[in-house]
């Protein structure tokens, strides 16, 4: 949490709602539907640790909205886990898969428990026992895990052969991201990353920003952050800037990526190489001169007291909800250019949904056309929240909640209210 500021990200999630409700023309039940989630299962469960004592740890699934299909969501393991986050990523992943116009509503998942603190044994018997306890809710046509902070495609075959194993066949099509070699799709470890640099890549144009020698902060170096990182460097851009939980490197001409990634990969954190490079803080990254500011850790980085010292021209959102509605508010003012968490960060669900499709029909898709087709559909998400962003005159957060709650809203009242 940013500077020691405790935000409820289900307050600031149902808030976001308020903000564009005069927007969308619906009725007040009808809003109150749409902040509300559909199923909550809180779950107590045992797992045998190496030292042979049983810990019981605590876990959530939650499904926001099944209006547009069936729910999907990643899974969490942090510390900092508790229902109402998980409530406001549900939330912000049925908006998500709306904007990319992909059928899935929005569910997510989390155990509260620190991952690096546990060995490989203890993360995949709790990673079975919490897919036993969940099981009910999930499926093929019901509810999708997929990978979000501290759970990757290891964990998501565990979850795969446990639910298989319950079923008595194999079930690849319950979860995404997934390895390739059992029915993982090309390019899915890579989408959420890439979708970043898609998007910013389009908003970059939108600015007359040239890719080249643009200046990229990123906060994070996972899934996400990491990715995105290479793909700017690829494309000419200079990472001036990348961090993990403890601290982040700075070189003001650029970072040579590939190298301080694969030095905190091998030794679990960053280290200045050469006199080029300083360490810095997670706070002072936030606050750099940059083009690009790429948030993509956890909620709640960029709020009200350090929104005022952010300088960078665009922030493309790879986290989900780093940014709070009052920091919103102040960045509107300051004229800084958002894409949103729920258009920037849309190339993993838009690749999940691939890979559901690709293990639906037994098909298997070439990483040239799983990119393709993510290239267009996040440059389509782009373009038409960009549009209603300047037709209303309103900023791009609250364009992509119009077009994504509308299509909610509108999928909810042509199936209209049974009984
Ligand atoms: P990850 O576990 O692979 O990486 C998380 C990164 O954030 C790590 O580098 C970690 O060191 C860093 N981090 C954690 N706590 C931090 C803190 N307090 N301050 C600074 N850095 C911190 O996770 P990921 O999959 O890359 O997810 C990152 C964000 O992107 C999350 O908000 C997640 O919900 C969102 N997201 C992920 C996906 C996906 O496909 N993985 C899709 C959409 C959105």
């Amino acid at each position: 949490m940013a500077q020691n500021e405790k935000i409820n990200p289900f307050e600031m999630a149902k808030k976001q709602v308020d903000i564009v409700a005069k927007y969308l023309n619906l009725d007040s039940g009808s809003i109150e539907k749409l902040k509300n989630t559909k199923r909550e299962l809180i779950v107590h469960f045992p797992v045998q640790m190496d030292d042979g004592k049983l810990k019981i740890f605590t876990g959530y699934r939650v499904q926001h909205n099944v209006a547009r299909g069936p729910a999907k969501g990643g899974i969490r393991y942090h510390p900092d886990v508790d229902l109402d986050e998980v409530r406001a990523l549900a939330m912000w992943m049925t908006w998500k898969s709306a904007v990319v116009k992909i059928p899935f509503g929005g569910a997510k998942g989390g155990v509260q428990c620190n991952p690096k603190e546990m060995s490989l044994h203890e993360i995949e018997h709790l990673t079975r026992r919490f897919t036993w306890e969940i099981s009910m809710m999930l499926g093929p046509e019901q509810d999708i895990p997929a990978p979000d902070v501290n759970t990757n495609p290891q964990v998501m075959a565990w979850i795969m052969d446990t639910f298989s194993i319950l079923k008595g066949y194999s079930v690849p099509g319950v979860v995404t991201g997934k390895p390739i070699e059992l029915g993982g799709s090309l390019g899915r470890f890579e989408a959420t990353g890439r979708g970043v640099v898609i998007t910013s890549l389009e908003a970059l144009k939108y600015l007359k920003i040239p890719i080249e020698g643009a200046k990229v902060a990123i906060q994070g170096c996972g899934n996400v952050g990491g990715i995105a990182a290479m793909h700017f460097d690829r494309l000419g851009a200079k990472v001036i800037a990348i961090s993990d939980s403890q601290k982040g490197l700075y070189n003001e001409n650029g970072l040579d990526v590939k190298r301080a990634l694969e030095y905190k990969a091998k030794y679990k954190c960053f280290v200045c190489e050469t006199k080029n490079e300083t360490e810095i803080t997670n706070q002072e990254l936030l606050e750099l001169k940059c083009d690009v500011l790429v948030p993509a850790a956890i909620e709640s980085q960029i709020i009200e007291k350090n929104a005022p010292r952010i300088k960078a021209k665009i922030i493309a959102e790879g986290a989900n909800g780093p940014t709070t509605p009052e920091a919103d508010e102040i960045l509107n003012d300051k004229g800084v250019f958002i894409v949103p968490d729920i258009l920037a960060n849309g190339g993993g669900v838009t690749v999940s949904y691939f890979e559901w499709v690709q293990n639906l029909q037994e098909l298997i898709w070439s990483e040239e056309e799983v990119l393709d087709r993510l290239t267009r559909i996040m440059q389509r998400g782009f373009k038409e929240v960009l549009d209603i962003s300047l037709s209303k005159k309103i900023p791009m957060r609250a364009a992509a909640l119009v077009l994504g709650i509308g299509r909610v809203a509108e999928a909810s009242r042509l199936r209209g209210l049974y009984p």
